[in-house]
């Protein structure tokens, strides 16, 4: 990351990194914690409500940040529970996170996850819906929006990855242009993440570049944690 970063001519500190901890257990997130890191991010609700209970004793210097498909069933313990939100994909899920966010805790950070490749199969909101959904989240008192997320198609070369990036960046522009007060671009994984810094990320995510190949895929909401790979 430092080097995409200086290949970028961007200052380190200017790109966060979130540790995609999905399928790996609490114990390797404590580990990655005492190395060092501070942000972790989970796909799967029940994984990772599991993951901030068993790492209760650090949870004031812990960011938890949900990445994955929210159904609107499951907002209420992420409201709870977690910082962030990166994959808002409609208005009514913002909705609902906002008024189960409790009074207590500061407003929980979102992004609106964007379907920037344009496939039907993908999850995230058409470019041109963004501007309409992000004024009304950004009126929802108990969430701050604070910009965009995109999980791009896998590309080949560096210029097919920084496309997409770029658009998401562009997006952005656009909806700061419009007057929004946005500062995110989730956006770079494992695989692309020299892209993703080219075009502006601010939060790159990523796992298999840190923990090593996941060796069984994601467990679906069940909330069983990965066996030690170690
Ligand atoms: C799994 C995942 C990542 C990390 O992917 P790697 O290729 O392991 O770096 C990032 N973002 C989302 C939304 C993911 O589901």
């Amino acid at each position: 990351m430092g080097l995409a970063c200086e290949q970028a001519s961007r200052p380190v500190h200017s790109v966060t990194l979130l540790v995609v901890t999905k399928t790996f257990p609490a114990e390797d997130v404590r580990a990655a914690f005492l190395a060092g890191e501070t942000r972790f991010g989970e796909n799967y609700v029940q994984e990772g409500l599991d993951k901030i209970a068993a790492l209760a004793d650090l949870r004031s210097q812990i960011e938890w940040h949900m990445i994955g498909p929210l159904q609107s069933n499951k907002t209420r313990p992420v409201a709870e529970q977690f910082d962030w939100v990166h994959s808002v994909d409609r208005l009514k899920i913002a909705q609902r996170l906002s008024d189960q966010r409790p009074a207590h805790l500061p407003p929980l950070q979102l992004c609106l996850q964007v379907n920037i490749s344009g496939e039907s199969t993908k999850s995230g909101l058409m470019p041109d819906e963004v501007l309409e959904v992000a004024r009304a989240v950004a009126a929802l008192p108990r969430v701050q929006l604070r910009g965009l997320m995109a999980i791009p198609e896998p590309a080949e070369s560096l210029a097919s990855q920084r496309e997409p990036h770029h658009a998401l960046a562009r997006l952005l522009q656009q909806l700061q242009g419009q007057g929004l007060a946005l500062d995110t671009l989730s956006m770079g994984m494992s695989g692309d993440l020299e892209a993703a810094i080219l075009e502006g990320s601010t939060i790159v995510r990523v796992g298999s570049a840190i923990f090593g190949q996941r060796q069984r895929p994601a467990p679906s909401a069940s909330g069983d944690s990965a066996p030690s790979l170690s």
